[in-house]
């Protein structure tokens, strides 16, 4: 895959950190991060000049990348530093992963579709980036690679997926989106180092679904 970045993408990319300015998203370091990865190499070629609006958009396997306000409010509310063990459920494009890898985090991210697991393997490849990915589960989380400080969700799930609580370690939080509708609330969890738990809400958003296992899917 090329890379390839031209001063028009730059221009861009540098109005639509503006526009996420005025929308309330004040985080110099997701800012810094959305501002270094080049959005429009998650796009296919011929889509590429939708790249940096503020919105979704279809990708492979009837899913979507996320809008970029969504990645940078999701991106604020984890408060993760440098050097943190992220686990991200839902890799779609690979750009939520690389905008955390390119804000130091140590990034392992799982994906149901295997198409969009491999294109995001070319991706991360290209771009060097450190991030692991997988296909699989989000459901089951990595067991072998907890604990996690911390999690982000980026698919619609129905309930608080517990197996991913039981993969964050002490002062973990996760960040995920609840509900089986085609609203959810953006949900933050914090585990404390007694292992309690503290829940609070942050809007709503729309996410594609959080879906089973594909072995059980009928
Ligand atoms: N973070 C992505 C957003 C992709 S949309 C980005 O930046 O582009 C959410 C993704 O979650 C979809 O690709 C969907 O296939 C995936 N997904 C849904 N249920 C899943 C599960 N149980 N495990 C892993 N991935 C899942």
């Amino acid at each position: 895959m090329k890379v390839e970045d031209a001063p028009k993408h730059q221009g861009l990319r540098r109005r639509l950190i503006e526009e996420l300015r005025q929308k309330g998203i004040h985080n110099e370091q997701v800012l810094k991060a959305m501002m270094e990865v080049p959005r429009h190499l998650f796009f296919d070629s011929a889509f590429l000049d939708f790249a940096y609006a503020d919105k979704a958009f279809p990708i492979q396997a009837g899913q979507t990348i996320s809008q970029p306000y969504t990645v940078a409010f999701q991106s604020d509310l984890l408060a993760a530093k440098p050097r943190m063990h992220v686990l991200e459920i839902g890799t779609g494009s690979g750009y939520q992963a690389a905008v955390l890898s390119r804000m130091g985090m140590r990034v392992w991210t799982i994906e149901r579709q295997r198409a969009l697991y491999k294109r995001s393997q070319e991706i991360f490849k290209a771009l060097r980036l450190p991030v692991k990915g997988f296909y699989g589960d989000g459901y089951k989380g990595l067991p072998s690679f907890a604990p996690f400080d911390r999690v982000l969700v980026t698919c619609g799930a129905p309930e608080l997926p517990q197996k991913l609580i039981e993969q964050m370690g002490e002062g973990g939080v996760m960040v995920v989106p609840i509900g089986a509708g085609s609203e959810q609330v953006m949900t933050r969890i914090e585990k404390t180092a007694e292992g309690e738990i503290i829940q609070s809400e942050h809007g709503t958003f729309r996410f594609v679904p959080m879906l089973q296992d594909k072995s059980k899917a009928s």
